[in-house]
């Protein structure tokens, strides 16, 4: 029986996709907390290349964990469409895989040029505010026939492969071209080898090809065969099978490590068994799934207390959900029933640990079930205005659908501690594999995917407003010190060409020409006369032409202390802006709500005229 629903679980792990959409979001956008984003990508190489996803918690576009996660988001869909189709989420897992091919198609112009990264990962880790707003320039950088990378190409190759088969029946022209994209991009990794991470230096300090291309040139052309049937491309799999690594002196295939967005060998192995049936695969596969049940030469792999197979410390459960997936798939391939049966309740059981099954009695996946984790380490998803980790102290957002990367070692123990990327990130390639066992769980186990999700969020506060202050007062003047300050979060948005009135009355027989506006210290633009507003009510405009965002310290606010002289009569006390600022000079600024705001279309975004 269910332990947990996975109809909801399925729903969310999916909907994470969304929440990581990079680019003009359109009216698909299913999160009122994301906004567009990265318009210029590249712009530095005379192409678009807008759109795909967020890597994880920063927003950096890096090309391999990005492919391998289509790649084992559509090999989940290709599996299980049924499940799909009955919880209502095709559409949904459709929509962000296209999401992905969309990208892929622009970021490969010509057979043999790929682009692989956009962002580069220093600048872009340095600053921490939410992607709307970013401000470091995005790099583009690229593959090619001079200096190649088959480990990329190759998975995009098996990324648009298995794509096309999910879009094979509602949109057979698409599939195609997929398909085309896929060819030339085998042919592109075959051709010209090397590693990427060599080519695209940026890359080796983050997402270094430590595995090399040999998985790549089996695992793509595997799933060029299965979307194409061409024998052709089983023939070049299978060939190229016989040199994948072995573990160290050894002749046996490795098997002490998983499928993850690096390495596709272990892929590769239940991919083959899968459709060919062939023994070695078996044999590879099956070593590899004992290892990490009950054992191959008397070695497992590490488990807590609680159950988690542990393989390594950064993103843990991304490797047993990964290898859940894994499992569940070659479960159904295998004929003998106690390894059969081993495989799917290892698969199950990993999945279950994710949902709340574990010591901790907790889930891992945010927004679901019991005390999930609230703070991952995601940048968007925080909120910060200020580029600070520990500004506000809960992340303003609840990123949905999230699986962190939970225990850091084998002790079922973790906290939700937004600054620890090791056991509290969340990435593309965590939530991929992981959507697939989901679906699979939910088409065995049933559930209910939630009828009124996403509920859009609320602000906390508002998000565009202005503060004041009276500090200075006399008879002949008063000076206000006035913040404009933008912690806008639902979508995070620059305001440019805002524009603050300061509304106040003219006393006795006082003319607006015995008036001079004057400003002393001035973020803004500069200060205009005295405007009539209705009757001897007037008001100072000062426009703020550039940029503030929720981007830092400075970027938010912008201070102005604007001071008006009266040659004639002058008392605040009828003055509408005036109203509620607390006054001297030491006075801080609060929100007042009679001075207004105006955004670029001269709509009040914050305070009330009289
Ligand atoms: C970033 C993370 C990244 C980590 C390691 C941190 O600064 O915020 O997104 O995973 O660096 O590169
Ligand atoms: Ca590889
Ligand atoms: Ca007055």
């Amino acid at each position: 029986a269910a332990s947990f629903d996975y109809g909801e679980a399925l729903q969310k792990s999916i909907f994470f996709y969304d929440a990581q959409r990079s680019g003009a979001l359109g009216s698909g956008n299913r999160v009122n907390w994301r906004g567009d984003s990265a318009l210029a990508d590249g712009q530095d190489v005379g192409l678009d290349l807008t759109g795909g996803f967020y890597d994880a918690g920063d927003h950096v576009k890096f090309g391999l964990p990005f492919t391998a996660s289509m790649t084992m988001l559509a090999w989940g869909a290709v599996e299980e469409p049924e499940a799909y189709a009955r919880s209502g989420q095709a559409p949904h897992l459709k929509s962000n895989l296209k999401w992905g091919t969309d990208w892929l198609l622009k970021a490969h112009p010509q057979p043999n040029v790929l682009y692989g990264q956009v962002g580069s990962g220093n600048p872009d880790h340095a600053w921490w505010g939410p992607a709307e707003v970013m401000p470091m320039a995005r790099p583009s950088y690229k593959i090619d026939a001079s200096c190649p990378g088959s480990d990329l190409a190759g998975e995009s190759a098996a990324a648009l492969a298995a794509s096309s088969m999910v879009f094979a029946a509602d949109d057979p022209a698409y599939a195609k071209t997929l398909v085309q994209h896929a060819k030339q991009l085998y042919q592109f990794a075959d051709t010209h080898r090397g590693k990427y991470s060599d080519c695209i230096t940026d890359a080796a300090n983050f997402y270094r090809s430590w595995s090399g291309y040999q998985d790549e040139l089996v695992w793509a052309a595997a799933w060029l065969y299965r979307a194409t049937g061409d024998s052709a491309y089983l023939a070049k799999a299978e060939a190229e099978y016989d040199r994948l690594a072995t573990e160290p002196q050894s002749s046996e295939r490795s098997y002490k490590w998983t499928i993850a967005w690096d390495d596709k060998s272990y892929g590769a192995y239940v991919l083959l068994a899968e459709l060919t049936g062939g023994e070695r695969y078996f044999t590879d596969a099956n070593r590899w799934l004992d290892y990490w049940t009950t054992g191959h030469n008397g070695q497992r792999v590490r488990y807590s207390p609680g159950g988690q197979a542990h393989l390594d410390t950064w993103g843990s459960l991304r490797y047993a959900a990964n290898t859940a997936f894994a499992a569940l798939v070659h479960s159904e391939n295998v004929t003998d029933p106690a390894r059969r049966a081993r495989y799917h309740d290892f698969g199950v059981r990993q999945i279950d640990y994710t949902l709340g099954d574990n010591p901790r009695q907790s889930s891992y996946l945010i927004g679901f079930g019991a005390n999930p984790p609230r703070n991952p380490h995601h940048r968007t998803a925080h909120g910060s205005w200020t580029d600070n980790l520990q500004q506000p102290a809960q992340n303003r957002h609840v990123l949905h659908g999230a699986l962190v990367g939970g225990p850091g070692q084998p002790n079922d123990s973790y906290v939700d501690n937004r600054g620890d990327y090791v056991a509290n990130e969340v990435a593309l390639d965590y939530n991929a594999a992981y959507t697939g066992a989901l679906a699979k769980l939910y088409d065995e186990f049933g559930g209910s995917p939630s009828a009124n999700f996403p509920v859009a969020e609320k602000p906390d506060g508002p998000e565009l407003y202005v503060q004041g202050a009276a500090t200075q007062q006399s008879s002949t003047f008063t000076e206000v010190k006035l913040y404009v300050v933008n912690t806008s979060a639902w979508p995070a948005r620059a305001l440019t060409g805002g524009k603050v009135r300061y509304y106040f009355t003219l006393d006795g027989a006082t003319t607006p020409a015995q008036l001079a506006v004057t400003t002393h210290y001035n973020q803004c633009g500069a200060a205009s006369a005295p405007i009539q507003h209705a009757g001897d009510v007037y008001y100072v405009e000062i426009p703020c032409p550039a940029a503030i965002a929720p981007a830092g310290q400075s970027a938010h606010r912008k201070e102005i202390q604007v001071r008006v002289t009266s040659t004639g009569a002058w008392d605040p006390a009828n003055d509408w802006s005036y109203a509620g600022l607390p006054s001297g000079s030491g006075a801080q600024p609060v929100n007042t709500a009679n001075i207004v705001l105006t955004d670029p279309a001269g709509t009040a975004v914050w305070g009330a005229a009289p």
